[in-house]
């Protein structure tokens, strides 16, 4: 690990400004992700700004939206009543990621944030254009089996890890940042879908984030169908395991059994959280049964392309989502 600062911010101002003035800053939640890059030194900044400390809570909202601080603990987001009760698929993606202690640890911001668990990324003797840009790609022809089918590019086939991100794609969340250079006060609202990048030719620039912005909180606006909504993982272990697929769904459906609405996001198959969204038009105005679930996974999955070891994830993809979709349908029976 190569020797750093540690700095404490009291405020977002604070944390930017101490930031701004550092060659090469990052800020710190749990430090469950950061600190494991640094040990291995694909991480090096020469200045840790905790964040943890920010003012930040859990706030309803009249209108019913959610508003979430940066800082907040993964556990404690989980837990929240109003997730549990309005946003159960929130609840579950939280539950289904890391462990007990991880989560308690992991914060809101940097769950968003954590770095892809391509194992060549980790290892500084493989070559890694997400590493080091222009590098090469050692996961192509390598062990591939946890890696991308949708949106990969020749450059890179890593998959983003959060299972919380893949609920919160679906729920079309909004990330609130400050720090941007543009922007009134330095304040904007970016869409959680438009904030992480596919990797084209440029995977080492993963998201959207100007230099030092700093997430300060999530917006999860109303949704009243999400109350019927799950999250479901399919992984190599029944726990402590990232997904080789997951999904995570809501469904609406109309007296007649018609789907009126449905929202639809897909885990470990892309280099972002990957919303569904041409599952979800596929999906409204049909009859909601088996057959026009699979139609909808059809859909989805028709642009995905599989390697040796992953290829088997296009089947899974598809199975998954009619899987989650008809237990979905049950629980309005
Ligand atoms: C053994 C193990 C198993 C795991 N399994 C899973 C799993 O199954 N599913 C899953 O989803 N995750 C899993 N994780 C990952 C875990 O969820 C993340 O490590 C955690 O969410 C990161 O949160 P953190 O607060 O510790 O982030 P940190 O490690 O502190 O930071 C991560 C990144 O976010 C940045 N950052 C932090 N806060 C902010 C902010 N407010 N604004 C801007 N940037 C910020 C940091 O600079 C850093 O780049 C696992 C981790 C481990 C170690």
């Amino acid at each position: 690990m190569n020797p750093f600062t540690f700095e404490q911010a009291a405020d977002a101002s604070a944390a930017i400004r101490l930031a701004n003035g550092a060659a090469a800053a990052k800020y710190l939640g749990g430090g469950t992700n950061l600190v494991d890059l640094m040990r291995e030194t694909v991480e090096q900044p020469d200045m840790l700004i905790d964040v943890t400390h920010l003012p930040g809570d859990i706030e309803r909202r009249d209108d019913g939206s959610l508003l979430v601080g940066a800082a907040v603990k993964n556990t404690a987001l989980a837990a929240h009543p109003d997730v549990r009760s309005t946003f159960p698929l929130l609840t579950r993606a939280i539950l289904a990621g890391a462990s007990a202690q991880i989560r308690n640890m992991a914060t809101i911001g940097g769950n968003i944030l954590q770095r892809t668990r391509c194992r060549y990324f980790y290892d500084n003797a493989a070559h890694c254009n997400k590493r080091q840009q222009g590098a090469g790609c050692d996961a192509k022809e390598g062990f591939n089996r946890y890696h991308a089918i949708l949106g990969a590019s020749p450059a890179c086939i890593a998959t983003h890890p959060s299972d919380m991100c893949v609920a919160l794609a679906a729920l079309d969340a909004k990330v609130h940042l400050e720090g941007a250079a543009d922007g009134p006060a330095n304040q904007r609202i970016l869409r959680l879908l438009d904030l992480h990048r596919l990797p084209g030719d440029r995977p080492d620039i993963e998201t959207e984030l100007q230099p030092n912005e700093l997430i300060t909180a999530i917006e999860i606006p109303p949704l009243a169908f999400a109350r019927r909504s799950t999250y479901r993982k399919v992984r190599d272990r029944a726990s402590y395991a990232f997904a080789l697929v997951s999904v995570a769904a809501a469904l609406d459906i109309d007296e007649n059994g018609l789907v009126r609405d449905a929202r639809l996001a897909l885990g470990g198959v892309a280099h972002k959280p990957w919303r569904a969204l041409k599952a979800e038009e596929a999906l409204r105005g049909q009859l909601a049964g088996p057959e026009s679930f699979r139609a909808a996974a059809e859909a989805e999955l028709a642009s995905a392309v599989g390697l040796r070891d992953n290829k088997f994830k296009i089947e899974l993809a598809k199975r998954t989502i009619v899987a989650v979709l008809n237990e979905l349908k049950g629980e309005g029976e």
